[in-house]
């Protein structure tokens, strides 16, 4: 196995393998999270979890069906977006899905439909796509991807199983952003607050009742230990607050660069320079000074 299959098999958030270890896989999935938070890879590999043919750790990445839906030629995994010059998702191409959505697997145990920028798919699309949806056909998986849930109809994410992702990008462009005048885009901090919020939560949980069972982020557990060790409970319950506060902004049209600088203000004076540490993907995993 190549170091990329094994970075690949990584690209999904805890919640997922959990799913596919207890072999716990819904039919329609909404992935949302801004760009470069790993959606399409996550999908890619639950589409060969579930077809995998190896015996345990699925996906394995290297049997016949995993290389098939790594080289898009797999005959039961479709990749829907919208086509060469067009800017949407058309109804044909929906057809095309529900119709071969009804069709039984060809080789592989689930049809798996990944809908990239599903947010572009037209009104007439997105409507002809909720029956589907709403009672899909057995053995098929169903994986919409787009970068908020606002950009899609409520009829269509109400019958979607959400998975949100979070990428660190938009917090480190805070350090360069500066010098190069560069800050993220609303979406993307909306996103980034979202996640602070959850993963602090999970430290004040974990400081109240040492369970870690209850933890949303249980990947990152090592972390969550040493912050909880680090922060007292009433620094964690203000930080929550203030992220809460500034999450809130967002909506009032508060522009993300004083976002962004009231953010970083913040959470440097109470928790130190680890949270972007915590908040990056590709962490060396070594410990930042306390604070
Ligand atoms: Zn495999």
């Amino acid at each position: 196995m190549s170091s990329k299959d094994i970075k690949q098999q990584n690209e999904m958030p805890e919640i997922l393998k959990e799913g596919i270890r207890r072999n716990r896989i819904f039919s329609t999935y909404l992935f949302i999270g801004p760009g470069g938070s790993g959606k399409l890879e996550a999908a890619t590999n639950l589409a060969k979890a579930v077809n995998c043919l190896g015996e345990n750790n699925k996906p394995c990445g290297i049997c016949l069906s995993c290389n098939k839906i790594n080289s898009q030629v797999h005959p039961d995994v479709f990749f829907v977006e919208p086509k060469d010059g067009v800017s949407s998702i058309g109804i044909d191409q929906i057809r095309e899905v529900i119709s071969r959505a009804n069709l039984k697997p060809y080789e592989g145990k689930s049809k798996v439909f990944i809908i990239n920028n599903a947010n572009s798919m037209n009104i007439q699309a997105s409507n002809a796509f909720l029956k589907t949806l709403e009672e899909p056909p057995e053995n098929t998986i169903f994986i919409l991807i787009s970068p908020s849930k606002e950009l899609l109809l409520s009829t269509i994410v109400s019958r979607c199983h959400m998975i949100r992702f979070f990428t660190g990008e938009a917090i480190k462009m805070k350090a360069k952003g500066k010098d190069a005048g560069v800050y993220p885009d609303r979406e993307a901090l909306k996103e980034n607050l979202e996640f602070l919020i959850s993963f602090f939560r999970d430290i004040f949980l974990y400081k109240i009742i040492k369970n870690e069972k209850s933890l949303f982020h249980r990947d990152k557990l090592g972390k969550i230990k040493d912050k909880a060790a680090q922060l007292t409970q009433g620094e964690l319950d203000y930080l929550i607050k203030k992220l809460i506060t500034l999450r809130s902004y967002i909506d009032y049209n508060v522009n993300p660069r004083i976002i962004m600088d009231v953010l970083a203000n913040e959470i440097k004076r109470k928790a130190g320079s680890s949270y972007k540490e915590t908040n990056a993907r590709n962490s060396t995993g070594k410990a930042a000074g306390s604070r």
